[in-house]
């Protein structure tokens, strides 16, 4: 077999994904900014254009997120019926905090699950 990624260890996308590092190497960036997918891995060269997630699962998180607060903002306001105040000091920054929190780990993992699916597709048509 001369499959080129077979030099490297198997990863985790998981293991990988969720920390932000190549899918390949385990030990790169994936990431430049905040969510941008780096061009390529800085450490063993793999060319993150299959990485093709786009904003949808982004925006899905983060809407699924928004929905996970407003769930804890609804009981919280039920049972303790918090000043509006207090309210909008907690869950604001709840909600910006869980979204993005989510975000990035999230886009990781997506790219890593990508990464591997085309690996063993690779494998698949040798
Ligand atoms: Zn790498």
């Amino acid at each position: 077999m001369s499959h080129h990624d077979d030099l490297y260890p198997p990863q985790s996308p998981y293991h990988t994904g969720m920390r932000g590092l190549c899918p390949r190497c385990g030990q790169g960036r994936l990431f430049t900014g905040f969510i941008n997918v780096a061009p390529k891995c800085e450490v063993c060269g793999l060319d993150f254009a299959f990485a093709d997630a786009g904003d949808g699962p982004a925006v899905f998180v983060t809407l699924l997120a928004g929905f996970v607060v407003m769930g804890l903002a609804l009981w919280t306001v039920v049972v303790y019926e918090p000043p509006m105040w207090l309210f909008m000091l907690i869950f604001l920054p709840l909600a910006l905090f869980v979204s993005l929190g989510m975000l990035r780990p999230l886009k990781g993992l997506l790219v890593s699950l990508q990464y591997r699916n085309k690996a063993e597709q690779g494998r698949l048509s040798e």
